[in-house]
């Protein structure tokens, strides 16, 4: 439902949570984070909650999750189930069997049943029942098979995966061993990237970012997006470059 992710210079933490209450109007059932730490020593940082952002906050509080300020790459996501049930182990994101790699979705992944199965038998054991989950584990296992974890081959990787996937969706991928980086991959479904200063955010929709930047950079369809603090890299699903549309938010949301 609500999507935003962002690498900068500053925690991550209270930027995704201020951009998902931003697309509360929405509508939604559960929200979650997930901070990656700047030492690859560190575990993914993740909580999720069903309900309300309140219980996000709340269970942010209460558990005070070691390193969780200190991270400066985050993604954050509000849910409108499809499928699976509201609950806290249905809420994104979802993180792979190895713990590397943590991924949000909008949007549905019509295939899910055959890519789980597929999964299954190879001895991935699920923890949810989305139709989301089967990503993180596939992206879990391209990476793996790269050479080095950098943030190109994280892009690298959401291509491989995108190509195998069939439904609407808009995703989002942190990797524990690349901080610095978030990428994003869209089919049929919203996102925007927004240009700061030494940051660069994501999200579904530009209100999330725009009390950070006004500046934003158009995606097109079937494109996937790299973000680090400097940059943001476009390309199709097929990996040729693409310039995305930049344009000032003049609104206020
Ligand atoms: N299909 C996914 C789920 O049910 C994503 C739903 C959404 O767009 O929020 O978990």
């Amino acid at each position: 439902c609500g999507i935003v992710g962002y690498v900068g210079s500053r925690p991550a933490l209270d930027i995704v949570v201020d951009g998902l209450r931003k697309l509360e109007y929405r509508g939604y059932d559960s929200a979650g984070v997930a901070v990656v730490a700047e030492s690859a020593d560190v575990d993914l940082i993740v909580a999720k909650r069903a309900g309300k952002l309140a219980n996000l906050d709340r269970a942010l509080a209460e558990e005070a999750i070691e390193g969780i300020e200190a991270g400066l790459t985050g993604i954050g996501h509000t849910r409108w189930a499809t499928h699976g049930g509201p609950t806290d182990r249905n809420a994104h994101p979802h993180v792979s069997a190895d713990g590397r790699v943590a991924v949000i979705h909008n949007g549905i992944i019509e295939n899910f049943a055959r890519l789980r199965a597929e999964l299954e038998a190879a001895g991935v054991e699920f923890a949810s029942d989305t139709d989301t989950e089967c990503v993180a584990h596939l992206l879990a296992a391209e990476v793996a098979a790269m050479p080095v974890a950098s943030p190109a081959n994280l892009a690298e990787a959401m291509r491989r995966v995108v190509a195998r996937l069939e439904g609407a969706f808009t995703l989002l991928v942190v990797d524990r061993l690349v901080p610095g980086a978030v990428v994003g991959a869209r089919r049929n479904s919203p996102l925007v990237a927004g240009r700061g200063v030494g940051e660069n955010f994501l999200a579904s929709d530009v209100s999330a970012f725009i009390e950070h930047t006004r500046e934003a950079v158009e995606l097109g369809q079937d494109q996937v997006v790299l973000i680090t603090a400097d940059a943001i890299e476009i390309t199709d699903f097929d990996g040729k470059p693409v310039e995305g549309r930049d344009y000032h938010v003049d609104w206020d949301a």
